[in-house]
């Protein structure tokens, strides 16, 4: 205060060299707060970018999820069509071989090596209970 009084002008620059420290610290306090801004901003940025990159992702994974439950429900498709066919032609065979049983001639006769009497379905191959000879009828 005393200098103030003794040296008006010295007073006056003090003010102002306090002034414009005061500025300068002002435009310092300004400068961070838009360096901080500016991180903010950026940081905002790249969150939005890693988002923008994780939801991609997540629809490339779940069209990817979805493209190979297509490929198995194809191949059970397939498999099912193929089990299928192989129960109607094992179900073919079946009545083939009914028909085959239905259309069998059964045959009587006498063994040739013993004349006991022997019976079958012809063309059937038949050991006889007495002579134990293997013959087909
Ligand atoms: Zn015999």
């Amino acid at each position: 205060m005393g200098l103030k009084k003794g040296f008006p002008l010295l007073g006056v620059i003090g003010g102002l060299y306090v002034i414009s420290k005061l500025a300068d610290a002002n435009d310092k306090a300004k400068e961070r707060r838009d360096d901080e801004n500016e991180r903010l901003r950026k940081d905002l940025r790249e969150q939005q970018r890693r988002e923008k990159q994780e939801r991609e992702e997540m629809i490339r994974r779940q069209a990817e999820a979805e493209r190979r439950a297509e490929r198995e429900k194809e191949d059970l498709r397939r498999r099912m069509e193929q089990q299928s066919m192989r129960e109607k032609a094992a179900m073919q065979q079946q009545i083939d071989a009914l028909y085959e049983q239905k259309n069998r001639v059964r045959i009587s006769r006498k063994c040739p090596f013993c004349s006991a009497p022997l019976s079958g379905f012809k063309g059937e191959s038949i050991r006889c209970r007495y002579c134990d000879s293997e013959q087909v009828l």
